[in-house]
């Protein structure tokens, strides 16, 4: 423990995660979506959380974007500051899943070490890591928001896929072939796998 937490203790709940679970008739949980950018993060964690909170669960999604406008605003896109970007996201995300909910992340987390660090934050069957596989190709042609083009043209510095590595996952907890199959094929795989591990019920 580092000095400046030693003399911090827990306050044990009243109400625990296991109250608000059975409240909520659902299980709470980190779905992690990695991939390249325009693979198609976002647009699946908001269509999956969009179906969910249609069925009444809790649901959340962090995003890249909105955390990096507060909560991370402070940091960069070197590979120290996206480590320090991802523990961050991780922490909050913890507190979340105390609190009941299903939560959502869509972050590019390029890296193996970094999203493997995230998985250590939480108990086994907590942190299901979903790659969002798109080709480089694919998300390339797609660039919603001219980023690729920009990246080319040398004026972003680090950019994933082209300036900056992406370690693509070995053994997630579920890959969604984003780059050619439909949004909807993709949302039934991520609700079919929360239903298998008893997050939802049928
Ligand atoms: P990311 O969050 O990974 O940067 P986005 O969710 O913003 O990517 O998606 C980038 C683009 O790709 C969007 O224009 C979106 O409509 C499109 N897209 C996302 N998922 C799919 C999919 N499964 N099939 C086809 N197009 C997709």
């Amino acid at each position: 423990m580092s000095e400046k937490s030693s003399n911090v203790v827990w306050h044990k709940a009243l109400v625990t995660r296991e109250d608000r679970q059975r409240r909520n008739h659902h299980k709470s949980v980190v779905l992690w979506f990695t991939g390249l950018s325009a693979s198609g993060k976002s647009t699946l964690a908001h269509a999956v959380e969009k179906r969910l909170h249609d069925d009444g669960c809790n649901t959340f999604v962090l995003d890249g974007d909105n955390v990096r406008h507060g909560l991370c605003s402070d940091l960069g896109f070197s590979l120290e500051d996206r480590a320090e970007n991802l523990r961050r996201i991780g922490e909050v995300a913890k507190l979340m899943i105390e609190a009941g909910t299903i939560v959502l992340t869509a972050f590019i987390s390029p890296l193996r070490q970094d999203r493997e660090r995230v998985r250590s934050l939480f108990p086994h069957g907590d942190f299901l890591e979903i790659y969002c596989d798109a080709s480089i190709e694919v998300c390339e042609s797609r660039d919603p928001k001219g980023l690729y083009r920009r990246a080319r043209a040398g004026e972003i510095p680090d950019f994933t896929g082209i300036s900056s590595p992406y370690e693509a996952p070995i053994n997630p907890e579920l890959r969604c072939n984003t780059g050619e199959d439909p949004v909807e094929e993709n949302v039934e795989q991520v609700l079919e796998m929360l239903r298998k591990r008893g997050i939802i019920s049928g």
